[in-house]
């Protein structure tokens, strides 16, 4: 008896396989396009999801006999719908990956290695969810909107299609604005997706939304769930048990079929970026599910990226503009603290300056919270031995381990090797090794020293590992029970500090002089978001003086710090724009890289080479620039040495070509450069 059908099965295949087209399987039944399945590849059992046509090329010479049977189908999953398996497609072509791995990636892990307990589970729940109506009680009381914030959510449920860029300052409202978009089309009975950045940073945008809507209409799905948390919250939102899906980035795969609305809170976020497998954008995956779905996607921020923000000025977005906090409360108001002009010690200025240091001093005194700002964990970026020059370099990478004194460790912060600080130097046992710079851990023991009695607390990464902890670090803020938190990037995200009337970033300048192009955007938009963290409460009786946002610099008169100063957003994104139109920078132009990675550097580059030399022969390298191989800035990570190659064109779609062309050409010249460790293509990369 020989299987009557044919079926082509994007298969879970790695990319090194070059499998990126769905393979041909014969099966005994017919089976819907986006059925689970398990197939067998070479010797091993994998999973699959049975696509559109039978691929047409691939299985040609194969008689029916010779095609592999498909292994087992997962009963009770409906079929994966159309309009995802187009995202997935889309997807994959677009960042270049293969299509059976970005839609087995695409699902709940669960999914991918499915048994028969999973296919239990799964009958429960849908005997469970049966018949059950995606709960939108509205539980807490809205607060009329704005004038703003009215004409913003008119702007956005104006139009049934297309993207709303949502530009509010901080404090603006922009929350309540996409709640209320949610509730208009969860009241129609549609589904609504939001995106966030890191949802663990945002426990309070979740706790917005389930006060407003009832938990049990909401699921959120991220990294941080169990694989069962995981499988159910999709499940729910596949079935359409849920009205709102919220998640990070790995969510805008989510199959919701009555989708109405997508949002995407702090737009600018890289966050949203994967930055291993398929590199893809959430954001801009997100906005493409909203065309092809003719469904809104509302984009929001204080301080959109540039890609967005240049699209809403040509009028392919439209614009809503918050340009006043809620209740009018001021903005923070932003000093700049000269750093050259402060007396030094032994050639070095003060940690603090004077006036900042009083300030700290003054808030103590009043009971009123601050946050201290510096972008560097541990205690000493490096630790150096002056009678030799010797520093604490990582052996496996080209980088400096970092001075950890908590439990005395020097750490690679790339590959992560940690050791406990030796005796003496390691080169010529000297006992006196000093520590240089400063880290979030030694400012939180200097302010010990300068502000005794204030309670100081630091939240960076390495005080928030473990399930739970940073919410409990969160809390003790807005309990008031820290006075003083020191914190990275992290604390900049999303939270609410309400007591906090004094912000201030101790360091901020290594961004403004980098080679990476968007170091003055992401500083821009960390500082503006620092700035709003302070003073939130839209409180009718907060008259007094406004929260301050105080930067110490050697370079007061940077044009970025002088839009910060003014709360600019505006000037600072048409400089940016136009420093990058002359210089043919996104988004006035389009980049791909392809980067490689290898023990010796020099089969990286030949690798790369190679591959350039494919890519200039073909004719579609036309309209594409390529430029020459260069290393990593960090060039040597976990002792693989990482280079890279860089192509450019003003044309989005012209570069697609030469990339979907040059595809073949890489996977074969990989088996010419055995030693190879791995390559892979990053489509709009966010460091270059
Ligand atoms: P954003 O997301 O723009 O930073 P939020 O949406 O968090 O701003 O709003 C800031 C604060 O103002 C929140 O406490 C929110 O509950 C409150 N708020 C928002 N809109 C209104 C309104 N129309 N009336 C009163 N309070 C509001
Ligand atoms: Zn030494
Ligand atoms: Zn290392």
């Amino acid at each position: 008896m020989s299987p009557a059908h044919r079926l082509a099965v994007a298969v879970d295949a790695p990319q090194h396989s070059a499998i990126g087209v769905p393979l041909t399987y014969a099966s005994e039944h017919a089976l819907a396009p986006g059925t689970l399945v398990q197939v067998p590849l070479g010797r091993r059992l994998v999973g699959g999801v049975v696509w559109d046509e039978p691929a047409a090329d691939s299985a040609e010479s194969l008689t029916e006999d010779r095609l592999r049977p498909v292994a087992g189908v997962v009963d009770g999953l409906p079929p994966l719908d159309a309009p995802w398996r187009a995202l997935v497609a889309f997807c994959a072509s677009y960042y270049q990956r293969g299509l059976g791995e970005v839609a087995m990636a695409a699902l709940p892990p669960l999914l991918r290695q499915p048994d028969d307990t999973l296919v239990r589970r799964l009958q429960r729940w849908s005997l469970k969810g049966a018949g059950r109506v995606p709960a939108a009680g509205v539980a807490d009381e809205p607060p009329p909107l704005n004038e703003e914030q009215r004409h913003a959510l008119a702007l956005i449920a104006s139009a049934s299609q297309g993207t709303t860029l949502l530009h509010g300052v901080t404090g603006s409202g922009k929350t309540e604005v996409y709640l209320r978009a949610v509730q208009q089309v969860i009241a129609s009975g549609r589904q609504a997706l939001v995106l966030v950045p890191e949802i663990n940073l945002t426990p309070q945008l979740e706790g917005r939304f389930a006060s407003r809507f009832g938990a049990r209409a909401i699921a959120s799905l991220h990294s941080g769930l169990t694989p069962v948390q995981r499988l159910q919250a999709w499940w729910q939102a596949q079935r359409g048990e849920v009205a709102i899906v919220l998640g990070t980035r790995l969510a805008v795969f989510t199959p919701l079929p009555r989708l109405g609305l997508i949002v995407v809170d702090e737009e600018h976020d890289p966050s949203f970026k994967q930055q291993d497998g398929a590199r893809y954008s959430a954001r801009d995956l997100a906005i493409w599910r909203g065309a092809q779905l003719q469904v809104p996607v509302v984009l929001g921020s204080a301080t959109p990226s540039l890609e967005s923000w240049q699209r809403a000025q040509q009028g392919r977005y439209r614009l809503a503009s918050m340009r006043h906090r809620v209740g009018d409360a001021p903005m923070p108001q932003v000093r700049l603290i000269d750093m050259g002009r402060l007396p030094q010690r032994q050639g070095q200025p003060p940690v603090l300056a004077p006036v900042l240091l009083e300030a700290l001093q003054a808030n103590l005194v009043a009971g009123e919270q601050s946050l201290l700002l510096l972008n560097r964990r541990g205690y000493a970026p490096v630790l150096h031995c002056a009678a030799c020059g010797w520093k604490s370099d990582c052996p496996h990478c080209s980088a400096w381990r970092v001075f950890h004194k908590v439990d005395r460790t020097l750490r690679c912060h790339h590959c992560g090797v940690a050791d406990r600080v030796p005796r003496g130097c390691p080169d010529c046992g000297n006992l006196d090794l000093a520590p240089i710079g400063r880290g979030t851990e030694k400012l939180e023991e200097q302010l010990g020293e300068l502000l005794p009695g204030a309670r100081i607390a630091r939240i960076d990464a390495d005080t928030s590992r473990g399930q739970g902890v940073l919410v409990q670090q969160l809390a003790a803020v807005h309990a008031g029970e820290v006075d003083v938190l020191v914190g990275t990037q992290m604390v900049t995200k999303g939270h609410d500090f309400r007591n906090v009337t004094l912000v201030a970033a101790v360091n901020p300048d290594g961004a403004l002089f980098t080679s990476d192009f968007r170091a003055p955007e992401r500083l821009f938009a960390m500082l503006m978001q620092a700035a709003g963290r302070a003073g939130r409460a839209a409180r009718p009786d907060a008259v007094g003086a406004p929260s301050r946002m105080w930067v110490q610099t050697w370079h007061p008169q940077h044009p970025l710090y002088a839009a910060l100063v003014a709360h600019d957003f505006e000037r600072f994104a048409a400089t940016q724009l136009e420093e990058r139109r002359v210089g043919g920078l996104p988004p006035f132009s389009h980049l791909a890289l392809l980067r490689a990675d290898a023990v010796e550097p020099e089969v990286a580059m030949a690798f790369l080479q190679d591959a350039q030399a494919a890519a200039a022969a073909l004719p579609e390298a036309g309209p594409v620039t390529l430029y020459p191989v260069v290393p990593l800035p960090v060039q040597r990570v976990a002792g693989l040495e990482r280079q890279q190659m860089l192509l450019e064109s003003p044309s989005r779609a012209a570069l697609q070509r030469l990339l979907t062309a040059w595809m073949p050409a890489l996977h074969a010249l990989r088996s010419h450069h055995r030693r190879l460790k791995r390559w892979a293509i990053d489509v709009d990369p966010l460091a270059v």
